[in-house]
């Protein structure tokens, strides 16, 4: 066992403060990863805060990490020390399910070990990335090639992989009309994601208050949904709509705006059950899909061709102690796009 610094909820709704946890010895299969950076992902302050249900404190928060292998267990053959590595939502899953066998790790039957918040087959809470050091298994650990710094490649392990795979999955590309809601965290991954894919994107935000960031990311369109107008102008517009917010939306609003024959995918959260009327799906073959996340081939996958297209997350790189600051900036929405903690300051 490892005595390592880290930042954690002590209990729900509890600020976060600095601590030590233990980390497992290095197993025959596992990597010691020195982290040196973690994201802020909100999913984070959901679980700090138990807005999910109960939750296992203390709790050390992150699924958004990089950094360099500095230990190798003697089965590893992934893996060597100095590499550039990221670990995103999972760290462990029963690897002889279907979906396992299938490279869908997060939807595995048995139930996929969080990356926090959960507990590992030792039986012992797993604990994120908000700390310096972490054991992870080589089959969970995904690698970050030389083309991506490492802070702002560590958004990427839960918001990239997160719209990455539902854009792939449904077809974006060149010749596709793709429609990103939602310019934040998951958002401006997508723009970005689905500008390099070859589509014409577009963004639906709130406001135009963010236009100029999302035509500097890589959209070609933006329209505030505040205006009822744009309902009326984008009709029948989209292959695609990725939905990146947990705000209840008007679903039937935006499959309005779907071509006939097109999909509405959902990767935002939201608490409360929808109301929809199934003709506005039955009206044009349309499609309301969701996706979680992805599986770690294709995370690597999307780790790569970030690194082709110089793809990194927007950041703002703050210390450890800033970090019950940035939870209440992001549930403000004032983060343009995604906290990053630089753990050396923990
Ligand atoms: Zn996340
Ligand atoms: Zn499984």
């Amino acid at each position: 066992m490892t005595t390592v610094a880290a930042y954690a909820a002590p209990a729900a709704k509890a600020p976060l403060e600095r601590t030590t946890i233990e980390r497992r010895a290095v197993g025959e299969f596992d990597v010691l990863i020195d982290i040196e950076f973690a994201g802020i992902c909100h999913s984070d302050i959901h679980q700090a805060r138990e807005g999910w249900g109960e939750a296992i404190f203390p709790m050390v928060p992150g699924h958004e990490i990089a950094g360099v292998v500095s230990e190798v267990g003697p089965g590893v053959t992934k893996f060597k020390v100095g590499d550039r590595v990221g670990v995103g939502c999972l760290v462990d899953s029963c690897r002889e399910c279907a979906n396992c066998k299938a490279g869908l790790e997060q939807h595995c039957t048995a139930g996929a070990v969080g990356t926090y918040n959960a507990v590992g087959k030792d039986g012992e809470p797993t604990y994120g990335g908000y700390s310096q050091k972490v054991v992870v298994d080589e089959n969970f650990t995904v690698r970050i090639p030389d083309g991506l710094s490492l802070d702002v490649a560590a958004p990427l392990l839960c918001a990239g992989i997160t719209t990455y795979s539902p854009l792939k999955h449904w077809g974006a590309g060149p010749g596709k009309k793709v429609a990103v809601i939602g310019l934040g965290g998951l958002g401006h991954m997508g723009v970005k994601i689905a500008h390099a894919l070859g589509a014409e994107v577009t963004v639906l935000s709130q406001s135009l208050r963010k236009k100029d960031d999302g035509l500097k990311l890589g959209a070609d369109h933006y329209y505030a949904t505040s205006d009822p107008k744009t309902f009326e102008d984008l009709a029948g517009s989209f292959d695609l709509i990725l939905s990146t917010v947990s705000a209840p939306l008007d679903f039937g609003a935006y499959l309005s705006l779907l071509k006939t024959g097109g999909a509405l995918v959902n990767v935002g959260a939201p608490e409360e059950p929808i109301g929809l009327n199934l003709f506005s799906l039955i009206g044009g073959n349309k499609t309301l899909a969701g996706s979680m996340i992805g599986g770690i081939a294709e995370t690597q996958e999307m780790l790569d061709f970030c690194a082709e297209h110089s793809l990194g997350a927007e950041i703002e790189l703050i210390r450890a102690d800033q970090i019950n600051e940035a939870y209440e900036r992001v549930l403000a929405s004032d983060v343009r796009y995604r906290f990053v903690i630089d753990t050396a300051t923990i």
